[in-house]
């Protein structure tokens, strides 16, 4: 979630480079493009980027994740190729494949130690509360509170992400304090619930689309989002500050720790 002063639309935290679908997202389209049903498993193998074989009427589908940086012309190609119907596919989709090697890692991206515990609000019980409310329990997503810095942009501050590649929500410890309402902290962590939950969905150019209408409907069934989005914009400024001061202290303490 992106806030800042002047009006600027929320959007899911950008990273350097935001991958264009989530798992089930990436499922969809290729079974949208196949008219096939589609199981596909996402890997981190170094020498199969691709295969698949069928089973029944079903293809299982194996795809570096490499993949889900795939524009959609790259998804309708594999797609293509799935139905081996069309021998060009192949070329686009070893184009891709040989310009994405960077991404090939010799180790998956581990998931950073998690921390839930805070000085005032423990993201645990938030967590675990949201979930038995909006997802009957069924949402099972790692989270933790962020490093907080590097995310603050000019005006703005990053207050929640959900990364889809690892499928870790981050949230900024500028909200483990005692001046923010818990309300607040739960819209921050069931929006990017939300993200882990409803995924992206692809528009018509090929591009994903995380704030769908979908999106905002379910994140309106929280009680106190009105509220919530009334205390960002009146809090924001103070935000800000809290935030600059963590930063600082957290520089001021890395420079301890070097000497
Ligand atoms: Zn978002």
């Amino acid at each position: 979630m992106l806030s800042a002063l002047r009006s600027r639309p929320r959007q899911l935290s950008l990273f350097d480079e935001t991958p264009f679908w989530d798992q089930a997202s990436l499922e969809a389209a290729i079974l949208r493009e196949t008219g096939r049903e589609v199981r596909l498993t996402l890997t981190d193998n170094r020498s199969v980027l691709l295969s698949f074989r069928r089973r029944g009427g079903a293809v299982l589908l194996r795809l570096h994740r490499m993949f889900l940086h795939a524009p959609l012309g790259v998804v309708r190609a594999v797609s293509r190729s799935l139905r081996r119907t069309s021998r060009s596919a192949d070329g686009e989709v070893r184009r891709f494949m040989n310009e994405n090697l960077h991404r090939v890692r010799k180790v998956p991206r581990p998931l950073p130690p998690l921390v839930t515990g805070g000085k005032h609000y423990d993201l645990r019980q938030v967590y675990d509360r949201l979930n038995a409310r909006f997802f009957a329990g069924g949402l099972h997503v790692p989270l933790t509170w962020g490093r907080g810095g590097g995310r603050a942009r000019r005006g703005g501050l990053t207050f929640g992400s959900y990364d889809p590649v690892l499928a870790l929500i981050r949230i900024h410890p500028v909200l483990d304090r005692r001046e923010v309402p818990s309300y607040f902290l739960e819209s921050v962590v069931y929006h990017e619930m939300l993200h882990h939950h409803l995924g992206g969905v692809a528009d018509g150019a090929g591009r994903t689309v995380y704030h769908s209408r979908v999106f905002r409907e379910a994140e309106a069934r929280y009680p106190w989002h009105r509220q919530a989005l009334t205390w960002e914009k009146e809090n924001l400024p103070s935000l800000l500050r809290a935030s600059q001061e963590l930063d600082r202290r957290r520089k001021a303490e890395s420079a301890a720790f070097r000497r």
